[in-house]
C-alpha cells in the first residue's frame, strides 16, 4: 500500500551561506520527493522558539536559536512515499562525525549544531511545523 507523507525541511544558515541548496534539494529530488512549497526566510527569536519548543530546556539551546536566526535559511515542504523516513535517512544522523556515508550531514554539516538540514521526525511534528512555516497552507 501507498503511504504518502509530508515532510518539512530546513536547509539551515550553514548550508544556504556555503552555497549548498541546489546540491541539497537535487538529493532529495533525485529520490522522488516532490516539493510541494518552498520559501527563503531569515527567522526571528519567536518563530526559531515555536519550531524548536521540544529542546527549550536542552543545554544547546541558546546556541541553536542564535544559529538558526543568523542568515537566511530555506524552508521546504516535500511530499512522497514514507517522505518522513526517507527524507531523515537523506540526511543523515544530528551528529555530522557520526552520520553515515554519502548523507547530507556527512558531506556538508559542520558540528552538532550547523548540521545543514532539518526534517521532521513523524507525521504529527511534520503537520505542526508545515503551519508554522507556511500558516497560509500547503496543498496536498
Ligand atoms: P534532529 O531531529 O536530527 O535535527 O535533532 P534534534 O531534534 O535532536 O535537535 C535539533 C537540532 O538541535 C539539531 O539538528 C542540531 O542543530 C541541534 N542539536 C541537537 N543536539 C545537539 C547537541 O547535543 N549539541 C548541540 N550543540 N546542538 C545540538
Ligand atoms: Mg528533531
Amino acid at each position: 500500500m501507498e503511504n504518502i507523507q509530508r515532510s518539512l525541511v530546513l536547509i539551515k544558515p550553514d548550508a544556504v551561506e556555503r552555497n549548498l541548496v541546489g546540491k541539497i534539494i537535487d538529493a532529495y529530488e533525485g529520490e522522488k520527493l516532490k516539493i510541494t512549497a518552498l520559501r527563503m526566510i531569515t527567522v526571528d527569536e519567536i518563530l526559531a522558539k515555536k519550531h524548536y519548543e521540544e529542546h527549550i530546556s536542552k543545554p544547546f539551546f541558546n546556541e541553536l536559536l542564535e544559529y538558526i536566526t543568523r542568515s537566511p535559511l530555506v524552508a521546504i515542504v516535500l511530499q512522497g512515499e514514507n517522505a518522513i523516513e526517507k527524507v531523515r535517512k537523506i540526511n543523515g544522523n544530528t551528529n555530522p562525525e557520526m552520520a553515515e556515508y554519502g548523507t547530507i550531514r556527512k558531506k556538508y554539516g559542520i558540528d552538532k549544531t550547523k548540521n545543514s538540514v532539518h526534517a521532521s521526525d513523524c507525521e504529527i511534528s511534520a503537520e505542526r511545523e508545515i503551519s508554522i512555516w507556511f500558516p497560509e497552507g500547503v496543498k496536498k
